[in-house]
């Protein structure tokens, strides 16, 4: 979504950094450049203005203390990193948890901004980290909603507290009372409410977010917006602020290509931060905010933290720590090993999500929007397609067998070669890795791998060499030619 402010702010600031000693006229043209940015993507204009007045201010003030023109370039990225994070609401700040349990979040916006969405989507999340959260279907105006909410809890696995059919019918307030108290009877530490939207800020629908604030007492009332609207995110935030009250923003739809801005603007705006964030239809595409994260995307430094969040998230601990016995022993990475991998890939989600976390990503944006996601889904089909003897050894596989797959997986034969020679090329790599030469033990740590893995020889000892045995290549083609030669 910030992908066009990203390119901008990321391009002043290498001009910046090209230029030698900096001058207060380069001040103030990277302040205009940042300032021209942010009114493109919508920042609301109050907030771009008092921004652009602090880094005026602060960068000139540091401008003489500074020597190089690159030195002045990256202190003054520095400060407008800082304001950044400031704007987006500083520090990250997580839902307060009652005192004595359950814990009451209540979910409110206008309709279509994705709260059902979102009430599943905080149900996971809370339950992955050993909560007993219960839904409730409060939202008993817009058509389905109640069913919406019962299939998402169901994909969940999280039970949905809903008396009333909804689709008008049923009184929401008597809902969401009843349910605190079936929560306190079932001992669900948690209840998320699911409310009621209208498409536009009506004095029915605050009454009845009124009516089940006061029935409920939240401990904590979120605002969900979909960033997609613009300065209407800004304009129904403030109503809701005034007519509801609310403790923090949820950002929606982070993922769709509208100028966002305005909901980078919230925050600033109302004085509250912006807890939670969604880019996707996805149970999983939904994140904490956390504002200098955010910060670091829109300056281009791309989303390390997340990434390396996500890919420990995908790697259960189970099939790591398997592979790393399994390297410890001196046995061979094999296509068993690989279809896990590539399992785990698939849990991560979207590859073109995560390539976009990526310092620099916003350059390659074209390449990251045609990423091709069904390739994983595609390799997928052709290692499951072989039979485990296969898969523990892909020497086998001579001709009809290939064939045998390619039918199986739907695919050419051409594929299967071309997979099991990617294979082959991986399992090189693996070999050369434990045999000493090991990725740096962050990289293999942030990407998830067992510890032994980044860790030089792989858990291999000294003079514990792995067997020499010279590999026939299965490819028929290559083999014969091999042979040949
Ligand atoms: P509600 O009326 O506030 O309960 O909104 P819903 O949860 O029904 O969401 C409205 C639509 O937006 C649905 O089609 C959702 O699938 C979609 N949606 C929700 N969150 C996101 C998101 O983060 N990204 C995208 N692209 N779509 C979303």
């Amino acid at each position: 979504m910030f992908d066009a402010l990203s390119t901008k702010l990321t391009g002043a600031f290498s001009s910046l950094r090209s230029r030698g000693k900096l001058s207060t006229t380069d001040i103030e043209n990277t302040c205009a450049e940042i300032k021209a940015a942010l009114l493109e993507s919508d920042v609301a204009l109050s907030v771009v203005d008092s921004f652009i007045d602090l880094i005026r201010e602060k960068s000139l003030a540091a401008l003489p203390t500074l020597q190089s023109g690159s030195n002045q370039a990256q202190a003054i990225f520095e400060i407008v990193n800082a304001e950044l994070i400031e704007i987006l609401g500083g520090a990250a700040r997580r839902v307060r948890l009652a005192k004595n349990p359950p814990t009451v979040i209540m979910l409110a916006g206008l309709q279509g901004a994705g709260k059902t969405t979102l009430a599943g989507k905080l149900a996971k999340f809370y339950l992955d980290q050993g909560n007993t959260p219960l839904l409730v279907a409060s939202d008993l105006q817009r058509p389905n909603a109640v069913t919406q909410l019962q299939v998402v809890g169901e994909s969940v696995g999280v039970p949905v507290f809903a008396p009333e059919p909804g689709n008008g019918v049923g009184n929401p307030v008597k809902v969401a009372e009843q349910a605190l108290a079936f929560a306190k009877s079932k001992l669900h530490n948690m209840v998320i409410v699911d409310t009621a939207g209208r498409l536009g800020v009506d004095q029915e629908l605050m009454q009845q977010a009124i009516d089940i604030r006061d029935a409920v007492k939240p401990d904590e009332i979120l605002f969900v917006v979909d960033a997609m609207i613009g300065q209407d995110a800004v304009r129904t935030a403030k109503a809701f602020q005034d007519g509801v009250g609310f403790d923090g923003v949820v950002l929606t739809k982070l993922d769709g290509d509208a100028r966002g801005g305005a909901a980078l603007s919230i925050a600033k705006l109302t004085g509250l931060p912006i807890m939670f964030s969604s880019n996707g239809e996805k149970l999983t595409d939904f994140d904490i905010f956390y504002p200098e994260r955010m910060a670091s995307r829109i300056l281009g430094m791309g989303d390390v933290a997340t990434l390396a969040e996500q890919a420990k998230k995908a790697l259960d601990t189970d099939s790591s720590a398997k592979l790393e016995e399994k390297f410890a022993r001196g046995d061979d990475f094999t296509l068993e090993d690989f279809l896990e991998q590539l399992e785990a890939m698939s849990k991560m989600g979207s590859m073109s999500k995560l390539l976009g976390m990526l310092p620099g990503a916003g350059a390659m944006k074209k390449q990251i929007d045609n990423f091709d996601e069904s390739e994983i889904v595609r390799t997928k089909s052709i290692v499951q397609s072989m039979t485990p003897l296969e898969r523990q050894d892909p020497k086998v596989l001579n001709g009809s067998r290939r064939a045998r797959i390619a039918l199986g997986a739907g695919r050419k034969v051409q594929d299967v070669n071309a997979l099991v020679d990617k294979f082959s090329a991986a399992q090189k790599m693996m070999r050369q890795m434990r045999n000493g030469g090991g990725m740096p033990p962050a990289m293999a740590q942030s990407m998830g791998m067992p510890a032994g893995m980044g860790a030089g020889p792989m858990g291999v000892k000294k003079g514990q060499a792995p067997s020499k045995k010279k590999s026939k290549s299965g490819n028929p083609a290559k083999r014969a030619a091999e042979e040949r030669g």
